[in-house]
């Protein structure tokens, strides 16, 4: 067994990903991002101005927040609402109209592209490239 892991290729793919669709928790699979909210921010982590909401209870967002006070600076983490994994960091030096920056692993998020009319999931249907 090689001990070393290399970067799976779908990483830089997801960086570069320009299709609309939605990204979701790479855990259980809820949707938390839009395509729509992704913007350049050249930190070289998928970067989102605006998180989605949740599907249950709309006016709460589909990720939790949480202060994050580790290695001696006051971070905010991102963790899925659903089932806490972490996600990322969440920043106030994003564009508006939010002014927020959600840093996000691309570990932590998979992809699934708008094909139109995809009205009811139900679709774990992606092709698992890992
Ligand atoms: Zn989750």
């Amino acid at each position: 067994m090689p001990a070393t892991k290399a970067v799976p290729a779908w990483t830089g793919a997801l960086l570069d990903n320009k299709k609309k669709g939605v990204y979701y928790c790479s855990c259980c699979g809820v949707d938390l991002f839009s395509s729509s909210s992704k913007f350049d921010s050249g930190s070289g982590w998928p970067s989102f101005y605006d998180v989605m909401k949740d599907k249950d209870v709309s006016r709460l967002p589909a990720v939790d927040i949480k202060q994050d006070r580790s290695y001696g600076m006051t971070r905010t983490e991102v963790l899925c609402g659903k089932c806490s994994s972490h996600l990322g960091h969440v920043f106030n030096d994003g564009p508006q109209p939010t002014g927020l920056r959600y840093c996000i692993n691309s570990v932590s998020l998979k992809f699934k592209a708008d094909k139109g009319g995809t009205s009811n999931g139900g679709g774990n249907n992606n092709k698992n490239n890992l």
